[in-house]
């Protein structure tokens, strides 16, 4: 694997909280109920994850990056939001169509490879401003000839990854159309890496699998 590849993946893994078995199974039920576009009620948490109201708070409570409306519904964690973004997702479950955000465009990946549905991510590239449609299919191997997208990326210091990601990671992290984009990117991405969709999404997988997998 490429150097720049493979450090920007260990500097992830190594900010990467490291959640205890219980933390993990619940920030899963999280992305797939909100991955349904509606908000998600403790008393649904509650029934599908069969914690105690006691026990499912506890571990609220340890999980960063949780977003709650006026009904104490949950309506956004760490990378999928309910309001809108400028990365929209649309996921074609099996019985119907949803639409949630991501922060930026590596949670629209990670994502992706979390709920393994067919889906199509909506975005601008800051560099042309043209719209772009991201489509990620289910059980397919990526063909990133066909979309000649970058993904600019960045590894913030602990401290702003951990108090302050939406800005300090999200805020960096977009899709470009091509390497042209690329070479034309904004002044502020002048400390970014940039990495094709496929490499993009192997950081994406392995960020699931150190956050998430049991
Ligand atoms: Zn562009």
């Amino acid at each position: 694997m490429e150097q720049s590849l493979q450090s920007a993946i260990d500097g992830l893994i190594d900010l990467l909280p490291r959640l205890n078995k219980d933390c993990r199974d619940l920030s899963q039920l999280l992305y797939f109920e909100l991955a349904k576009g509606k908000a998600v009620t403790l008393q649904h948490l509650k029934s599908i994850s069969g914690y105690s109201d006691a026990r499912l708070i506890t571990l609220l409570s340890q999980l960063n990056y949780l977003q709650y409306n006026d009904d104490r519904s949950i309506v956004a964690y760490r990378g999928i939001t309910l309001t809108p973004t400028q990365y929209r997702i649309e996921i074609d479950f099996l019985t119907e169509k949803t639409m949630v955000f991501a922060w930026c465009a590596f949670d629209s990946l990670f994502l992706a490879d979390l709920l393994k549905q067919n889906m199509t991510v909506f975005a601008e590239c800051p560099s042309c401003h043209q719209a772009i449609n991201l489509a990620l299919a289910n059980k397919k191997t990526f063909d990133s000839t066909k979309y000649p997208l970058y993904m600019s990326f960045i590894l913030p210091s602990r401290d702003n990854y951990n108090e302050d990601l939406a800005n300090s990671f999200c805020g960096n992290i977009h899709f470009f159309c091509n390497e042209i984009c690329v070479e034309n990117a904004p002044h502020k991405f002048t400390d970014n890496q940039f990495f094709s969709i496929s490499d993009a999404l192997k950081i994406a997988k392995q960020r699931n699998r150190t956050y998430l997998s049991s």
